[in-house]
């Protein structure tokens, strides 16, 4: 990639650093919103990795595992390269603790976005337009859906290599080889022919401790995997389950939901994963494994409806 990155106007070259911020569209209000761009940049020229969160407002796992990293200072001693960090993308989202825009489109559904399109293509626009071309890596972090926790893992695009190394070098405790979704971040980034990978883990709007170390960590592995930092404990990581098919098993009937198996497991067909109640006791439905698997996301909702997904098995 070329050694300067340009972003909306002002210039980092090699071993300049700072911020710059894009304009996007205003609230209703008419407070001005702009979308935040971190570059860290080492004197040499080398990879440039794209590390962000928060297409998903409410995702928050994701927004705190970015904030983090810029807390813990990762990238201000480049070997090589560049880092763009974006750790909050949709702030309209973020603002009214929703997954979407105010319009209730998805910005992950909306690439590669125009900048005449809905809100949501405005901001994938964005990143299509001025933030892949200059990168050459991309990590999307994501968090699980409401009450709907994702034991730390990371998706990458089953039949695409470069991303595949990414995610093996990342680390996380699970893989999952599937398919792009269309019009997502992740088809546009490939696309364009950036290796890209996505990190979920924890339920939306509620922290997870776990999660977030493992991201962190992660970030660390596939930066010294691309030789940009220098990282003594690389070598001695634990291999991540890879798994390349998977299922959401859904509740037979609605009720008061209490699992007994949670994300993190291997269960055997026929394994009792938890139940459900009415209120009054008139019936209980056992939930058992519809396959051998491993648990890749488990739901942490109460009260659920018949239909609702409870338990993502990986295979
Ligand atoms: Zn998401």
């Amino acid at each position: 990639m070329p050694a300067v990155l340009n972003i909306n106007k002002t210039t980092f070259k090699p071993g300049s650093s700072g911020s710059v911020k894009i304009d996007i569209a205003d609230l209703p209000s008419g407070t001005k919103i702009d979308l935040p761009v971190h570059v860290f940049s080492s004197a040499k020229e080398g990879p440039v990795l794209l590390v962000c969160a928060g297409l998903h407002g409410d995702e928050v796992n994701g927004i705190e595992i970015v904030r983090r990293s810029l807390v813990k200072q990762f990238y201000d001693n480049l070997l090589c390269g560049s880092v763009v960090v974006m750790p909050l993308i949709n702030i309209y989202g973020f603002i009214n603790f929703s997954r979407e825009v105010p319009d209730g489109k998805d910005v992950n559904r909306s690439f590669p976005g125009s900048k005449k399109g809905s809100l949501a293509a405005q901001v994938a626009y964005v990143l299509s337009k001025t933030i892949f071309p200059q990168i050459d890596y991309a990590i999307d972090f994501h968090t699980g859906g409401r009450s709907r926790y994702n034991y730390p893992q990371i998706r990458y695009t089953i039949d695409d290599e470069r991303s595949k190394a990414l995610a093996v070098a990342f680390g996380a405790p699970v893989m999952l080889g599937n398919h792009v979704i269309e019009k997502s971040f992740r088809q546009e980034a490939i696309k364009q022919g950036k290796s890209t990978i996505v990190f979920e883990g924890g339920e939306s709007l509620r922290y997870d401790g776990f999660s977030i170390e493992v991201a962190l960590q992660g970030i660390k592995n596939v930066m010294h995997h691309l030789n940009m930092i220098d990282l003594e404990q690389a070598s001695d990581l634990i291999p991540s389950q890879n798994f390349v098919k998977s299922t959401w098993q859904r509740a037979e009937s609605s009720g008061l939901f209490i699992w007994e198996k949670s994300s993190g497991l291997f269960v055997r067909q026929d394994e009792l994963l938890g139940s459900i109640h009415d209120p009054h006791n008139n019936y209980q439905i056992d939930v058992k494994a519809a396959r051998d698997g491993y648990i890749l996301g488990h739901n942490n909702a109460t009260v659920v409806n018949q239909g609702d997904a409870l338990f993502h098995l990986a295979w």
